[in-house]
């Protein structure tokens, strides 16, 4: 892999099997570490904090953003997000890369304002609308009326793929991960 670090910035609609994909990709290269995000939404069964997101209330959240802790940040599905500018400049100046598993909103911010890292935008995109309803009713952490959001959400984040470096669709979990391996070499 190229010596001089990146930030590796992986959307995706929700359900389209990011989380793993992203699991995968740093189980094997490891001179990877994923930037875990700070967010004011509840956590899903199963979920850690520290391990999946640091979950703070509306208020930490609001005055870290007025302090400058975030190097994005963005408001999602009425929750807000937000990476951590530390965490990032460490280990870029350690010499290791960073993914950021974040959504369009946090992709199109650090395009526009980390000039001084190079950035790697990868959208993944589910097989068809249809294969990602399937995929989001079937792990039944959401509503009916939650479903219809984050496929509307969805529909609009993917109709701004081209706004990414690379496109790379999930038919299946390892040649996915090949790809961004690709990429990032
Ligand atoms: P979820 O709540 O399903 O874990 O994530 C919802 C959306 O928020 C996903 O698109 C996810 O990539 C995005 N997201 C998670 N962390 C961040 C972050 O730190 N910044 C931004 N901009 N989006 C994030």
């Amino acid at each position: 892999m190229n010596t001089q670090p990146k930030l590796i910035i992986i959307s995706a609609p929700s359900g389209c099997g990011k989380t793993t994909i992203v699991k995968r990709l740093l189980e094997r290269n490891k001179n990877l570490i994923r930037s875990i995000s700070y967010t004011t939404r509840k956590p899903r069964e199963g979920e850690q904090g520290g391990r999946d997101y640091f979950f703070v209330s509306e208020k930490e959240f609001s005055d870290k953003k007025k302090q400058g802790f975030f190097l994005e940040s963005a408001s999602v599905f009425s929750c807000s997000y937000g990476t951590s500018r530390s965490f990032v400049m460490d280990h870029v100046s350690k010499g290791i890369n960073v993914v950021l598993a974040i959504d369009v909103q946090g992709m199109k911010q650090l395009h526009q304002n980390c000039k001084e890292i190079p950035v790697v935008s990868i959208f993944i995109m589910p097989p068809s609308i249809e294969i990602l309803r399937q995929r989001l009713e079937s792990r039944m952490t959401e509503t009916k009326q939650q479903i219809e959001d984050r496929l509307k959400i969805a529909k609009q984040e993917m109709a701004e793929k081209s706004l990414y470096d690379h496109v790379v669709v999930n038919q299946e979990v390892e040649q996915a991960v090949q790809e961004i391996e690709e990429i990032i070499k």
